[in-house]
């Protein structure tokens, strides 16, 4: 018998408890990086905590209410180590947003955008950018009766929008030879991206579809490039249904067979290493760590902020709150720089996105642990999504991926927006200004 029916009773219940025993103290929004790059700059925190517990108590959605459970980062989580009561602020937002959604109140618009099967989907859009569809090397769903496979390796949504990375990871397993079949494509997502939008029983039933998708090919073993999948199906989903195999993280598994990695290439370089939060979440900050030293040449430096206390990648914000994001992205890459280190390794898609586009600014290269560990194999990929954000103008970028762009179905009068909108957004200095559109 399962403690929780359903995603939205684990939220709600989660919810309640927080507001009973929330004491709108407020030193949680005190120390919260994002709060004073919000309208609510200047508040007291604790007339917004009481507006956020008011909510979860069954109250009416505030101004204040909205406007901190949509800007915050999803996780960095500084919040809670600075809360007596040792509450849980992510988890209480979410069961907000559910309820801001069950009001009828939308969600800001550019949610929207990170919603799978949406044609306009910027992960989709960056897939159809990069690569034929014959050219993806994974399959969107699984077949009827499949053969099994020991391992099933699941992209997640962004990882196909960065795709090198996932190739990379692809062209490690086949060095090592193991034997499992990739999955991939925002056809298949494991729920987090509509747990964004307050959309619970969406969110459970893409991670039901992809637990069965899986679940086809009677895999010992899910091996999940992207934490957030890792932590849908190995902590939440089990929560209210049988979840027929053991789920992992990919660095784990590359840890776990570190013997079997034919590590050919040395690389003297200094490298510091940023930990994301779904990565710090999960306390497994060691894994990329290991993996890198296994490389001959590469020496860490750490940053100021690393592991437990790592910085916002300014990622999720990113998706709908270029103000807050660009800021928040800056402080971890100032960090970087006055390390001295030749390489910042991100561990987590998001948070390369999200770096990506201004490395441009700083003395370092922003790569992958994944693409570092690639290139001391013999694996690289070249780094396409870095290449358009990096510098090209929108029509440079339509030109580029013409053949991709049409073989993918779309045309590039309808991909221009979304990429000169991807540009302003995402990638300060860059983009329209630069001479398209
Ligand atoms: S998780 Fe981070 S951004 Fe969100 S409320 Fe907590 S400290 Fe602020
Ligand atoms: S610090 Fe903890 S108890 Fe105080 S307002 Fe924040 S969540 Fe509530």
């Amino acid at each position: 018998m399962k403690k929780y029916r359903n995603l939205a009773d684990y939220f709600e219940y989660r919810g309640r408890r927080f507001a009973e025993r929330c004491t709108n103290c407020g030193a949680c929004l005190e120390v919260c990086p994002v709060y004073p790059l919000t309208g609510l700059a200047g508040k007291d925190p604790r007339v917004v905590m009481e507006k956020i517990t008011g909510l979860l108590k069954g109250g009416e959605v505030s101004a204040e209410a909205y406007e901190m459970v949509f800007s915050c980062n999803g996780g960095c989580d500084i919040c809670s180590k600075a809360c007596p009561e040792k509450l849980n602020l992510y988890s209480a937002f979410t069961s907000a947003i559910a309820r801001i959604a069950g009001s009828g109140k939308q969600p800001p618009p550019q949610v929207y955008q990170v919603m799978p099967k949406n044609r306009y989907n910027f992960q989709r859009v960056f897939s159809a950018l990069q690569s034929k569809p014959s050219e993806r090397r994974w399959l969107s769903r699984a077949p009827a009766n499949p053969r099994p496979a020991e391992i099933v390796l699941f992209a997640g949504c962004q990882a196909t929008g960065m795709m090198h990375t996932f190739l990379e990871t692809m062209g490690i397993l086949d060095k090592m030879g193991v034997g499992y079949v990739a999955l991939g494509g925002d056809e298949l997502c494991c729920g987090t991206a509509a747990m964004l939008w307050g959309d619970l029983n969406a969110a459970q039933a893409m991670g039901e579809e992809l637990v069965s998708n899986i679940a086809a090919f009677k895999p010992k073993k899910a091996v999940h490039f992207c934490t957030g999948c890792h932590v849908m199906c190995w902590a939440m989903l089990p929560r209210f249904m049988d979840v027929p195999f053991e789920s992992g993280e990919v660095a784990q598994f590359l840890v776990d067979n570190l013997g079997r990695i034919p590590i050919q290439k040395r690389m003297d370089k200094l490298v510091t290493v940023h930990d994301a939060c779904s990565v710090a979440r999960l306390g497994s900050y060691e894994n990329p760590r290991r993996l890198l030293q296994a490389i001959p040449g590469i020496r860490l430096v750490e940053m100021k902020h690393n592991r437990a206390d790592s910085l916002c990648c300014g990622g999720a914000t990113n998706t709908w709150r270029a103000d807050i994001s660009e800021p928040l992205r800056r402080v971890p890459l100032q960090e970087a720089e006055a390390t001295g280190a030749q390489v910042l390794a991100t561990t987590c898609t998001g948070c390369q996105k999200s770096f990506a586009p201004l490395e441009r600014d700083y003395g370092f290269e922003v790569r992958s642990y994944i693409s570092i560990l690639a290139e001391a194999v013999g694996v690289s990929q070249e780094d396409n999504f870095k290449r358009f954000v990096g510098g090209m103008t929108v029509d440079e970028v339509l030109t580029d991926a013409r053949r991709c762009i049409e073989a993918s179905g779309y045309t590039a009068d309808e991909m221009g927006p979304v990429l000169a909108e991807y540009f302003d957004r995402f990638c300060p200095g860059h983009g329209r200004r630069l001479g398209s559109m």
